[in-house]
């Protein structure tokens, strides 16, 4: 048995002290493991104690059908893939987190939309069916943001995000921030969620110099037809899909990070590839970026389970693309999550360009929880978005321990078989790629 990663302390330090039911009476399989078949033998990754082994020789069936020789066993339950058999693990589990919560330290991240206007038209786009008015930030309010921050700060080192709309038609109120947080004497960096088409070679520099801008996130819909179409920009722009190759060279001269986002449709899977080789032999230097396929949240929640396998393989072939390239997606859990995003983080605030407050950055003129002036004034709706989706069902899912879902998140909404399937999948993909960089590592 090969440990590839060993079991996290802090279970260590927790499970020695939790005396209830751990006396070996008989073992069986811990139910929270995930398995996976590479190199003639068998990876296990137990998502309680977010321990990774792999066994020579093993193969799924043998595990599913618990074919394991008695020396094995003991090596497996000395590392929690065995578990005595009256271990109740979702009860350890809420004792686990109720601890981990304690110790885990705090982040504090604003998400600032600067703009609800857009210079492009996506049909997908949930702000073009939002009830609320577009509006830009005011030099006013963007000051008032600045203090909002500081007083609200907790002395921590602080994210902004810069979202929108398209937050870069907005540049003044970025920069208006930025200069008042400098002057405060805050320690700050930022973040940046845009189309990229405005991300020229001048507005880089200044987001390098003046707002610490460490990363940014774009989306491309599709190869250069598709996606002129889908984003349909306003104005007269002749070919946006190139102007976004150009920016994207641009970003990686000035050395930010960037994530691009591809959105899968039931229908776009083949040119999604084209993209993804299209963009691989363009920019080789993969230390400098990722790329990862998001399926579009309608295609994720329907009633039609063929549509729903199929949207699960074609999602599949192409991150097998992309992990198989190099891409690591998601990296292996390393921590249990306390928190799911800044909706259910107290440390976290979403802005609007009027100033209002809000817990989730999908904004809904009746999610407002407060006033930049006022501070939090409706406790109420901020509880809200504490609320898990998980149910009782969850206990026995191999991934309970690094699953949280909320109930008020419109992303999330109900767990099924297609969006269940591809959190296990996407832990399989980050099991191999830490296999393989722990195999590497070794030979070298
Ligand atoms: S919400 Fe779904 S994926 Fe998460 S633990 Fe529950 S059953 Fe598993
Ligand atoms: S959409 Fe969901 S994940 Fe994103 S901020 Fe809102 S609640 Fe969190």
């Amino acid at each position: 048995m090969l440990i590839i990663r060993p079991m996290h302390k802090f279970f260590l330090d927790e499970i020695s002290t939790w005396h209830q039911e751990t006396e070996d009476q008989g073992v069986r399989q811990c139910r929270y493991v995930v398995v996976s078949e590479i190199d003639n033998g068998l990876l296990l990754w137990n998502t309680l104690t977010l321990g990774l082994v792999w066994i020579n020789n093993l193969s799924v069936k043998d595990w599913t059908d618990n074919h394991l020789d008695s020396n094995l066993i003991s090596l497996l339950r000395s590392q929690w893939f065995y578990v005595p058999v009256f271990f109740n693990e979702p009860l350890f589990l809420k004792h686990l987190l109720c601890q981990y919560k304690k110790v885990q330290a705090k982040r504090t991240k604003y998400t600032i939309l600067t703009t609800l206007y857009c210079n492009a038209n996506c049909a997908y786009c949930y702000e073009r069916h939002g009830d609320f008015i577009r509006k830009s930030m005011t030099d006013s309010i963007a000051h008032k943001v600045a203090k909002f921050v500081n007083d609200t700060r907790k002395g921590n080192k602080i994210k902004l995000e810069w979202i929108g709309g398209e937050p870069l038609l907005n540049p003044n109120a970025i920069d208006l921030i930025c200069g008042d947080l400098r002057n405060y004497g805050i320690n700050f960096e930022s973040s940046l969620v845009s189309n990229g088409l405005l991300l020229n070679e001048d507005l880089i520099n200044q987001a390098l110099n003046r707002w610490n801008l460490k990363s940014i996130q774009i989306t491309i819909d599709g190869t250069e037809k598709v996606y002129n179409d889908t984003k349909n920009y306003s104005g007269d722009i002749a070919n946006p899909f190139n102007n976004i190759l150009n920016n994207i060279a641009e970003i990686f001269k000035a050395n930010i990070y960037l994530s691009i986002r591809l959105n899968l449709s039931y229908t776009n899977v083949h040119d999604l590839e084209r993209l993804i080789w299209l963009l691989i032999k363009s920019f080789p230097d993969k230390s400098q970026y990722l790329i990862y396929v998001s399926l579009l949240e309608q295609e994720m929640h329907c009633d039609n389970q063929e549509k729903l396998r199929q949207n699960l393989s074609n999602w599949i072939y192409l991150n097998k693309i992309l992990s198989d390239e190099g891409f690591i997606q998601w990296p292996l859990d390393s921590n249990w999550p306390i928190n799911k995003c800044i909706a259910d983080n107290e440390n976290c605030h979403v802005i609007s360009p009027v100033g209002n407050l809000y817990r989730c950055e999908e904004i809904s003129a009746t999610d407002v929880v407060g006033h930049i002036d006022t501070g939090i004034t409706n406790s109420k709706k901020v509880a809200k978005w504490k609320i898990t989706n998980k149910t009782c069902e969850c206990d026995d899912c191999l991934i309970n321990p690094v699953c949280l879902n909320l109930l008020n998140c419109p992303a999330d909404l109900e767990c099924n078989s297609l969006t269940k399937s591809i959190d296990i999948c996407k832990r399989i993909f980050a099991m191999k790629a830490e296999y393989c960089k722990f195999k590497n590592n070794q030979v070298v």
